[in-house]
């Protein structure tokens, strides 16, 4: 089923009737976003308006991000003091505050599908991102901010990372990080580290016997994830050596690139796509060779996999 096309509006007898969410697993319906209409303003406009609407008559989510706040203000300020009243070039400010962390549809939303309703705010806001980058790009900032392996490589290479590290740490080069990339200049920006975490894990022994428990088979293959791989590498040697001292065989992913998390925050669905094509085969086929999949970040395994599927319901949570 696609999202594309909101269900009607329900009646006050449907409302009545139709059962609030929240005790079973959500359905989440896959994003049709290589449909034209997906990027359609005015069909995006026009869901805004009706999700916002329910949200106004709800406000359960004000306190998890600063999303619902903006919009809320927005609403109480309006001269109706309704949705109506907002004007639908202030939607961009409700969209850009929304990270995409899924607490809302995952743990507080009674609006939920199979809820008539058909509330999926964090994919309405995906697809409201999506159109705008479609129509607009992203700034010069977001561009290589989101370029996380890219910079990574780049920012480790011997001397490199040193250079890089001091210039972080320079306020006449902080001051020009602002103006150029946009990342304010008392930003807490992480160094980078040399080795990486998956140089530093290279030869990790694949030594022992896997003891599946459960649903577990016993060997975990680790995903570093960009972060963790350039700035905090450590974290990931913490954690195989908390799986090793357990018993649990441990290796890297053979391969990976970004997980696509940050440019899905951007609403460049091309390029999460391209980085799936890159990870899945590799996940897929440490899979089938008996390896359980973790990473020191989640949403560097959940979020963009999960999102950017297209060809079938993605089920429950
Ligand atoms: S998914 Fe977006 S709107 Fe929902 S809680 Fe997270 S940041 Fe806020
Ligand atoms: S996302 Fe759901 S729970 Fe949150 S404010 Fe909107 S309608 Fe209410």
């Amino acid at each position: 089923m696609s999202e594309v096309t909101p269900k009607p509006a329900v009646s006050v007898l449907d409302a009545a009737t139709a059962r609030e969410g929240s005790l079973e697993a959500p359905t989440r319906h896959p994003l049709d976003w290589k449909n034209p209409e997906f990027h359609d303003p005015a069909a995006i406009d026009k869901e805004l308006e009706r999700v916002f609407d329910i949200c106004h008559g709800c406000r359960r989510c004000v306190s998890l991000c600063q999303a619902f706040p903006t919009l809320f203000d927005l609403v109480d300020e309006s001269s109706t003091m309704e949705v109506d009243g907002v004007a639908k070039s202030d939607y961009a400010k409700v969209v850009e505050q929304c990270y995409l962390c899924d607490l809302c549809y995952q743990t507080k939303c009674p609006y939920v599908p199979p809820h008539a309703w058909n509330v999926d705010f964090p994919h309405l806001m995906l697809r409201a991102k999506a159109a705008a980058h479609k129509r607009g790009g992203a700034t010069f900032g977001s561009k290589v901010l989101s370029s996380t392996t890219a910079v990574g490589k780049l920012a480790t290479l011997p001397v490199v990372v040193h250079a890089v590290n001091a210039l972080n740490r320079s306020p006449g080069a902080r001051k020009l990080l602002e103006n150029t990339l946009g990342v304010h200049r008392d930003a807490r920006v992480p160094p980078f580290e040399r080795p990486t975490a998956r140089k530093r894990l290279k030869h990790l022994p694949q030594d022992g016997a896997a003891q599946a428990a459960g649903r577990t088979r016993g060997k975990v293959a680790l995903f570093a994830t960009c972060y963790c791989n350039v700035s905090a590498p450590r974290v990931v040697e913490d954690l195989a050596a908390v799986l090793r001292h357990n018993g649990i065989v441990t290796t890297l992913v053979a391969r990976e690139v970004c997980c696509g998390m940050p440019k899905l925050e951007l609403g460049d669905l091309d390029a999460v796509a391209n980085y799936k094509e890159h990870n899945v085969p590799v996940l897929a086929a440490a899979i089938r060779d008996g390896w359980d999949i973790t990473a020191a970040i989640p949403s560097s395994v959940t979020a963009p996999l999960v999102i950017i599927r297209s060809s079938k319901p993605a089920g429950s949570r």
